[in-house]
């Protein structure tokens, strides 16, 4: 008979070396952040490197590992630099990897159980709710984003308000009324997902219109809700956003918790980054009603500062929730004893049944760090937005093209006395900052300007990143208007 094998490793002291190298090495990736460009290209025999058949044959995981260094280590999106302000993503810490790493290697199955790593999710779970301001006994659950945190909302939202057992009978009966929803013409795009995912169809949402600080106009949004009850047609939520993606908008969201009152309309919110303000006392104002919402999506890996990928989806009643997804097959059935006491618990709040971990680096990053500290950075990164702008502001060949209400700063290189394209100059200014390694803001476009676009959601920004930031585009902004 031949041995058997396993996936352990055959010597595991070279396995124990390894692995320490690993963490000494990405210790000193971490420290020497600053010292890389931001961003750099990724080049041609990377590209040849990651572009291989499939190995048949296995490699000792040293080997593997210098192939990591060498092709993947060092060409990032860049998000851990101090000058990545580019769409909104988080930068990690140093805890929260390790803690990723304690997760991966306890590996348990988080669909419910009576086991420890279910405790602690439920304990992330409650210190959420009792930070956005939610009732103790409240509904969550980690999923890999807002994206998905927003998309189970919506489908606890829809079963709750269709009107009709949505679960049994699907959209497709004949009697079924068209189903709408309501937001801005500022919300995410994962609206637009959500709704051809969830056969709603994209003209179930009724996107309103913005007022000039780009926060959703209620008397149009209220409008048009009565125009599809009149033409028979069932609205079953509204959305609002703390935190637009564009521009950092906080839509008002005490107004739109009266206006889905008014209609019986289920009220979420999409709190992406926006929600965390409440963890600062002095922004805390800002986003104070969403505590009245029915349910609200956040992501930690943005301004939780927490390593990808985790978000979180809270809603107030717990019954609501499991009602839009429990199910049980005898498989998956509990028992009062065993390990199988509340075997589905988290499944049962949403579509994944195999689980991971990821409450784990939640879990200990908020234990070392603290929520007060978490939300001094939050601080930290709104205050050095509105440091931008006083740059912008004070600069007369920049201009700030949206109220920056959170940490978000759209501006752009403009001189009115020369004659330029100035979307074509501004692009091209953020795509010279961008390869020059030196920072990386993204773009969107205003009123149909082109903006450069810094969301600040990084916890290694100082101040001086951003006085060189406004150089650099004032600098580049000039050449490229005498280069023509
Ligand atoms: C990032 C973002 C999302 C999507 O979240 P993911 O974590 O990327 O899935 C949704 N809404 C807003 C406002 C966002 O900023």
């Amino acid at each position: 008979m031949k041995p058997e094998e396993t996936l352990d490793p055959d010597d595991w002291e070279e396995a124990r070396r390894v692995g320490h190298l690993m963490i000494d090495d990405m210790l000193d990736y971490l420290i020497t952040v600053r010292e890389r460009p931001a961003w750099r290209s990724v080049p041609g025999e990377t590209k040849t490197a990651l572009d291989e058949p499939a190995p048949m044959d296995g490699a000792p995981l040293s080997e593997v590992y210098d192939t990591f260094k060498t092709h993947v280590l060092p060409y990032p999106t860049g998000n851990l630099h101090p000058g990545f302000f580019g769409w909104v993503m988080g930068n990690g810490t140093v805890t929260g990897m390790l803690a990723d790493m304690l997760a991966s290697g306890m590996n348990p199955h988080v669909g419910g159980y009576d086991q420890a790593a279910a405790l602690v999710e439920r304990q992330v779970i409650a210190w959420f709710a009792e930070l956005m301001g939610y009732p103790n006994g409240a509904s969550g659950l980690l999923v890999t984003g807002a994206t998905m945190a927003n998309i189970n909302a919506l489908a606890v939202a829809r079963n709750e308000k269709a009107g009709f057992d949505i679960r049994e009978r699907g959209l497709q009966h004949e009697s079924a009324p068209k189903l709408r929803l309501y937001g801005s013409v500022e919300t995410h795009n994962w609206i637009l997902k959500a709704c051809e995912l969830m056969g709603l169809g994209r003209d179930a949402y009724r996107a309103a219109p913005v007022n000039d600080a780009y926060q959703i106009d209620i008397d149009a949004c209220r409008a048009a809700i009565k125009q599809d009850i009149e033409n028979g047609d069932k609205p079953f939520c509204l959305l609002g956003s703390a935190g637009t993606v564009n521009t950092g908008a906080i839509d008002n969201l005490a107004g739109l918790r009266a206006l889905a009152d008014e209609f019986d309309l289920w009220f979420h919110i999409d709190g992406a980054f926006g929600s965390l303000a409440a963890l600062s006392p002095q922004a805390r104002p800002l986003v104070e009603a969403q505590a009245q919402a029915d349910s609200i999506a956040f992501d930690l890996h943005k301004w939780g500062y927490m390593p990808y990928d985790v978000g979180c989806v809270l809603v107030r009643d717990t019954g609501v929730h499991e009602a839009a997804f429990k199910q049980t097959p005898s498989y998956l059935s509990s028992t009062t004893r065993g390990l199988s006491v509340e075997t589905t618990y988290f499944a049962d709040k949403g579509v994944q049944l195999s689980r991971s971990f990821r409450a784990l680096k939640v879990w200990m990053s908020l234990k070392e760090q603290g929520a007060q500290k978490i939300g001094r950075l939050i601080q930290q990164n709104i205050d050095q937005a509105k440091y931008l702008e006083g740059l912008v502001r004070a600069d007369d060949d920049l201009e700030v093209l949206a109220p920056v209400s959170l940490n978000i700063v759209c501006f752009r290189y403009c001189r009115h006395e020369d004659d330029a394209d100035w979307n074509a100059v501004n692009e091209e200014i953020l795509l010279r900052i961008q390869e020059s390694g030196s920072a990386v803001p993204s773009q969107t476009i205003l009123d149909g300007n082109f903006a450069i676009r810094v969301c600040i959601t990084n916890h290694r920004t100082r101040i001086e990143d951003l006085d060189q930031l406004a150089k650099d585009v004032v600098r580049h902004g000039r050449d490229v208007v005498s280069a023509g």
